[in-house]
């Protein structure tokens, strides 16, 4: 079985960008036909066509399989908000062909078993790539570091205790040090808990409004700071993740043109919404970090727009309506983000933020960088793929979401363009071509 898709705008960032044809056999990218202005008909289109499928791809963007550095799936442990598979059909349905998934289940990802077991069961599923990462700390409780070695044999990716931040500098020291030496990225989840102590929201004047304790934005950017100068002292790279706040991108700018090797990531929702979304959408808009101002989301965008933030991920953070139906202060953190992602990212396009490449490298192209995954279309390589109808408009409804919750603020917006298509080893896992 081959499969030919035909027409597209091809974006394969630092390497190509037109209309091309390409062309996928046993899993692998084989033959990519590029488009002359007088498109004289290619004679391979003519062969074996019985045991082919040709998708129209005109119109649509073919793009390397978006890659999500940052999820949370809820399985081990909380199933009733994410499973695997859930979390694997609604990364499909968002355009991901891989996730990366935070240690924070339970038990805590923190053991070959836990690494282990994702892994086999996001094989078994035979969806989109999974890809764990394990806990810095044993039980991501900031005391124990965890054995880094067994985990990479395990298969994680890279250590994290996002959820939690390691306040304890001298542990994230050591831990910045034995992941170098494995060669494995240690992602920061950049929180002074003491600062952030009991908040629930971006202190601000809405949070005074509402009468919700503040979270300062320097609860994130001081974390930032320590982090990047614990980076400058091991030689070791840092990764940091769901940046918020205008302090935080200053701080990393900064600290890339000084050589540090830092590398960042920002979710959809910190460039797309501030803190007054929750006078709207109540717990639907609380997070950690939180929203942030107008002021944050534009340096945000900024950030992107010059390369100080490298990646766009979701948090994708599913909750019940259990976690999420009850009073602010208590509600759970997080929201949904995968099947929202692509079109709330397509907006940076439209707005004159990012170029198409430029949005494709942040969602595929830089998050494999810093992982050392795999990102490209180009022959002999595997085919995972991603289609996107940029002029696709639709409303967004979270009842035809994939994930098992419902959690996001974005329900009832109208969008324009939406992934169509995901391949993964020249299996395609989601479509929804409307041809
Ligand atoms: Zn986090």
């Amino acid at each position: 079985m081959q499969i030919r898709i035909n027409g597209g705008r091809l974006i394969d960032p630092g390497h190509f960008d037109g209309l091309a044809d390409i062309l996928v056999k046993d899993g692998k990218i084989v033959k990519i036909v590029e488009k002359g202005d007088d498109s004289t008909p290619d004679p391979a289109s003519n062969i074996q066509l019985s045991e082919s499928r040709i998708i129209d791809a005109s119109g649509k963007i073919v793009t390397p399989g978006l890659i999500d550095m940052h999820v949370h799936l809820r399985e081990p442990g909380d199933e009733h908000k994410e499973t695997i598979e859930s979390g694997c059909r609604s990364a499909a349905w968002g355009g991901f062909s891989a996730v990366c998934c935070m240690p924070n289940t339970s038990p805590v990802n923190d053991s070959r078993q836990v690494t282990e077991y994702i892994r086999a069961r996001a094989e078994q599923l035979n969806l989109v790539r999974v890809f764990p990462v394990a806990a810095i700390s044993k039980g991501i409780e900031g005391k124990t570091l965890c054995d880094f070695e067994e985990l990479k044999q395990a298969g994680a990716v890279a250590v994290s205790d996002d959820g939690n931040p390691v306040m304890n500098s001298r542990m994230m020291r050591r831990a910045m040090e034995a992941a170098r030496d494995m060669d494995l990225k240690v992602i920061s989840h950049c929180e002074d808990i003491s600062l952030a102590a009991d908040g629930a929201m971006h202190e601000g004047a809405v949070a005074k409004n509402l009468g919700y304790p503040g979270i300062p934005g320097a609860s994130e950017s001081i974390m930032v700071l320590r982090d990047i100068a614990l980076s400058e002292l091991t030689r070791a790279p840092v990764h940091i993740a769901h940046v918020s706040v205008a302090e935080s991108v200053r701080a990393i700018r900064d600290a890339k043109a000084r050589g540090i090797s830092v590398t960042a990531e920002t979710a959809p929702h910190y460039f797309t919404i501030t803190e007054t979304a929750v006078k709207e959408c109540g717990t639907r808009a609380k997070m950690s970090p939180p929203l942030r101002t107008e002021a944050d989301r534009k340096a945000i965008r900024q950030g992107l727009a010059d390369g100080t933030i490298d990646a766009i991920a979701t948090d994708h953070a599913p909750h019940s309506n259990k976690e999420k139906d009850v009073a602010f202060g208590s509600a759970a953190n997080g929201i949904i983000g995968l099947e929202t992602a692509v079109s709330l990212s397509l907006q940076l396009v439209a707005e004159g933020v990012l170029s198409l490449t430029r949005l494709v490298e942040k969602m595929s192209t830089n998050p494999a960088r810093i992982l050392g995954l795999g990102s490209g279309l180009r022959v002999g390589h595997t085919a995972d793929i991603t289609l996107i109808d940029p002029d696709l408009v639709y409303t967004v409804n979270s009842d035809n979401f994939q994930s098992l919750s419902r959690n996001t603020p974005f329900d009832g917006w109208q969008l324009k363009g939406r992934p169509v298509l995901t391949m993964v080893g020249g299996r395609i896992v989601f479509e929804d071509l409307h041809t």
